[in-house]
């Protein structure tokens, strides 16, 4: 049997009502905080993810899906969406207009250890701000999160907020860290035993216990910040509090990617085990330049869709009701049988007949399968009534109704 490769999964329509629900949550709120949508491309050349999230990064060095196209020129999936935001940016010079706020949803490929919530394609929503860099627009992008996630009703979710500092404060924070590491590396795991030198924070989020005891008397980078970064920090969390916005402070939080500056921050939720981040992301000051553009200080994020769907698989119905117009009769019958499907389709209800002019007990055995929530039934005695039976599949009563603006009545009765 032909098989999806592993990491990669369908999403059957059991679940699409819930993945639907969320993208129209997100878009709802973005555009409501001045958000447009942009669908970038899923494959970009290679160079731009090295150049962006950093050649000694998990992702670049170990989880990318690479390959060479038929003229030698090498491609890679896209592990994130940031990257191809930015060269969207810098490619239509969207610098010379105001400020930009882009949202994007769509899947992304990083090959990585399969678990649970955890594909090698998965789905992101992200969103970005270019060219905004006052403290404010960071607080209001996280409230802007946090309103996301409570219109989906979901509970638990904590938001963790730390600052990397810049270019200027960062170096000294690393030498630092350096020193302290190297007393450390007897216990440090063969991974972190690499990253001393080349990328000393991430030896801080690392897992792995020895790591985990080393670093837990690290010099903070909190008590290293510039005044610039120290200002903006705090700023950002007086304005969460005055948005009432409950935001944790954790010094130990980096994220894997080189480009962020000043604020990052992670959105975690209870009830999905050890891989409980479900939104993540921060201030990328110095990106637009660092890859040709001019001068922008940016702020983004970016949902995991997979990781919500868990935790939102207990949602309530999402699914459209089903409508099943059931005909039995002559020509004359299913010719107004269909006048009245059309209809109803006009009006966006969600409709479904029977193909094969069947008797009426099959017709309703189908609509009880498809899990129709109201059968409409149309015979010949009703047609020259001037009416239409209308059975509730959940109530199980019945009543005849006129056949003139049937329409409006079943909207009527799906909204209520
Ligand atoms: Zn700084
Ligand atoms: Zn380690």
């Amino acid at each position: 049997m032909l098989r999806t490769i592993r990491g990669f999964k369908d999403i059957l329509p059991a679940e699409i009502h819930l993945w639907q629900h969320i993208e129209e949550t997100a878009r709802k709120i973005f555009e409501s905080y001045g958000f447009s949508e942009i669908r970038i491309p899923i494959v970009e050349r290679t160079d731009l993810f090295r150049r962006s999230i950093g050649e000694v990064t998990d992702i670049v060095e170990k989880e990318m899906y690479t390959f060479s196209d038929r003229h030698g020129e090498s491609i890679t999936l896209r592990p994130e969406g940031t990257a191809s935001v930015v060269r969207a940016y810098i490619e239509h010079k969207l610098y010379g207009g105001p400020i930009s706020k882009l949202y994007y949803m769509g899947p992304m490929f990083r090959y990585e250890r399969p678990q649970k919530g955890r594909y090698r394609q998965f789905y992101q929503i992200g969103a970005e701000v270019l060219g905004e860099e006052s403290p404010r627009l960071d607080a209001e992008i996280l409230e802007m999160l946090m309103r996301f996630f409570s219109h989906l009703k979901l509970a638990g979710t904590t938001l963790q907020i730390n600052s990397l500092g810049c270019r200027i404060c960062r170096p000294g924070y690393k030498d630092e860290l350096k020193r302290y590491l190297g007393g450390k590396r007897g216990v440090l795991c063969e991974d972190c035993l690499k990253r001393v030198e080349i990328n000393p924070l991430r030896v801080l989020d690392c897992k792995s216990r020895g790591c985990t005891e080393a670093t837990s008397g690290a010099p903070s980078i909190l008590e290293h910040l510039c005044d610039e970064c120290r200002g903006h920090f705090h700023a950002v969390l007086d304005c969460l509090q005055t948005a009432g916005v409950h935001a944790v402070t954790n010094k130990r939080m980096v994220r894997g990617l080189d480009y962020y500056t000043k604020t990052t921050f992670e959105v975690t939720a209870e009830g999905i085990g050890a891989q409980n981040t479900i939104a993540a992301g921060g201030r990328y000051d110095m990106l637009v330049r660092d890859l040709g553009g001019p001068d922008t200080p940016c702020f983004g994020f970016a949902i995991g869709m997979e990781r919500m769907g868990l935790l939102l698989k207990e949602a309530t119905e999402l699914k459209k009701p089903l409508v099943f117009v059931a005909v039995f009769g002559g020509d004359d019958v299913h010719a107004a049988g269909m006048d009245v499907i059309d209809r109803l389709r006009e009006h966006g209800v969600a409709v479904e007949r029977d193909y094969e002019r069947k008797g009426i007990k099959p017709q309703l055995k189908r609509a009880n399968r498809l899990g129709a929530r109201y059968v409409l039934i149309l015979g010949t005695d009703e047609l020259a009534a001037g009416t239409i039976a209308v059975k509730d599949m959940e109530a199980g009563t019945q009543e005849v109704v006129s056949l003139e603006g049937i329409e409006a009545t079943v909207v009527k009765k799906i909204r209520t």
